[in-house]
């Protein structure tokens, strides 16, 4: 039996309020612990290993129904994910995984699909592969920040921060400004719905 445990703040179930998947039933994981500090973060919670539960990779498994999971944080990659993502896959399961970019995420881990939102706090470094990007649009984001030759056109998200007005506007004029760019507007639509 592994002797792996993982810490987990969360296991729930939920539409995928963003990025590609969105509107998708999906189970989240949420583990514990990250490596930086971004001032409109909205899971600080995750952030302290004393708030999590230890849990092997069977038993956070047999929690899950849903199809698509998405290993969240805090910042996953801080911790092997090969075992539980192996465990994921034995049940027919879909491994996806939110990063803020700033680790290298081994192809051994097996993940089907890497969300990399590059932060601030990092200075908007991207350290591995991805799928789709993510950036929050806050006061001091600009186009420089964004990486777009990490993935295919489309798969650029310019993520609203946190409902607020003036990064929705500011988003909407970025996208609509720059269609050379293959931008798109992200939102979080769990919120908006309320069906968090
Ligand atoms: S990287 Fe994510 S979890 Fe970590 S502080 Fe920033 S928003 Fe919060």
């Amino acid at each position: 039996m592994s002797a792996v445990v993982y810490p987990v703040i969360e296991i729930f179930e939920s539409i995928q309020g963003e990025g590609t998947h969105m509107g998708m039933p999906a189970a989240f994981i949420r583990l514990a612990g990250c490596n930086l500090r971004c001032k409109w973060c909205d899971t600080a919670n995750a952030f302290d290993l004393k708030n999590a539960t230890y849990l092997a990779p069977s038993h956070i498994v047999a929690k899950i129904k849903q199809k698509l999971v998405v290993i969240t944080g805090g910042e996953p990659t801080l911790h092997d994910l090969k075992p539980l993502v192996a465990a994921l896959h034995e049940r027919g399961k879909y491994v996806a995984v939110e990063t803020n970019g700033t680790n290298p995420i081994p192809e051994e881990w097996g993940i089907d699909w890497i969300t990399a939102s590059p932060k601030p706090g990092s200075g908007y470094l991207l350290a591995c592969q991805a799928d789709e990007l993510k950036y929050v649009v806050d006061d001091e984001f600009t186009l420089d920040c964004v990486a777009y030759d990490a993935v295919p056109p489309g798969r650029i998200f310019l993520q609203v921060e946190s409902g607020r007005k003036e990064s929705a506007q500011k988003a909407f004029a970025l996208v609509m400004k720059n269609p050379e760019r293959g931008l798109r507007l992200g939102i979080q639509l769990h919120k908006i719905l309320g069906v968090e």
